[in-house]
């Protein structure tokens, strides 16, 4: 399938899995060789990111740990807008080594808030694995180490990312036409 149509939008075939798979192999490799005898634990952010941790933790080979955050939208109570609040750590991140497994970092304000929330448990460490970045609309300072693929700033859909709720189920990447 070269397009998809979902809802208002076609897309057009953009990154095929068998390219996806080979980046995702090379940061778990880094991985491998940066956080040996850490025993990281791996926060996979909930949805966009399954499908890029299930092929992400099959390819890690090191002793590691692995759960999932969501982050619930909530509106402020001041005039600030919708601000989003991270949900579903019950572990306990003190003295640990944490790798954040995000799916895509745009403007970096969903990562920033992310850090800040972890950051209040006294991690030893946070490091930061995406699938996709957009490196033209990052608009906070962030050290990004695993990056599989960057990419430009037209909207995506597939390998976990929606349009609205679908296209998380397609193994290629997809932009919008
Ligand atoms: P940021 O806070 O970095 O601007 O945005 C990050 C979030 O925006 C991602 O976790 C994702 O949910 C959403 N996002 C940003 N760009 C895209 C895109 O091209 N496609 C999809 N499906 N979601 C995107």
């Amino acid at each position: 399938m070269d397009t998809i149509q979902i809802k208002d939008k076609q897309f057009a075939v953009s990154i095929k899995e068998e390219d996806i798979l080979k980046e995702v192999a090379r940061v778990a490799d880094e991985i491998n060789r940066d956080l040996a005898g850490k025993n990281p634990l791996f926060l996979s952010v909930l949805n966009g990111s399954f499908m890029f941790t299930a092929d992400l933790m099959k390819r890690i080979t090191i002793p590691c740990e692995i759960s999932f955050v969501k982050l619930a939208s909530y509106q402020g109570v001041a005039s600030t807008g919708a601000v989003k609040e991270v949900i579903g750590i019950n572990e306990e991140l003190a003295g640990r080594t944490i790798v954040i497994v995000e799916d895509i970092v745009d403007t970096g304000l969903t990562m920033q808030r992310l850090l800040e929330t972890l950051g209040t448990r006294n991690p030893k460490e946070i490091h930061i694995a995406t699938l996709l970045l957009k490196p033209d609309k990052l608009k906070v300072d962030l050290n990004i180490e695993y990056v599989a693929m960057r990419i430009p700033n037209d909207f995506i859909v597939g390998y976990g990312l929606d349009y609205d709720g679908l296209g998380r189920n397609y193994k290629d990447i997809y932009t919008v036409k």
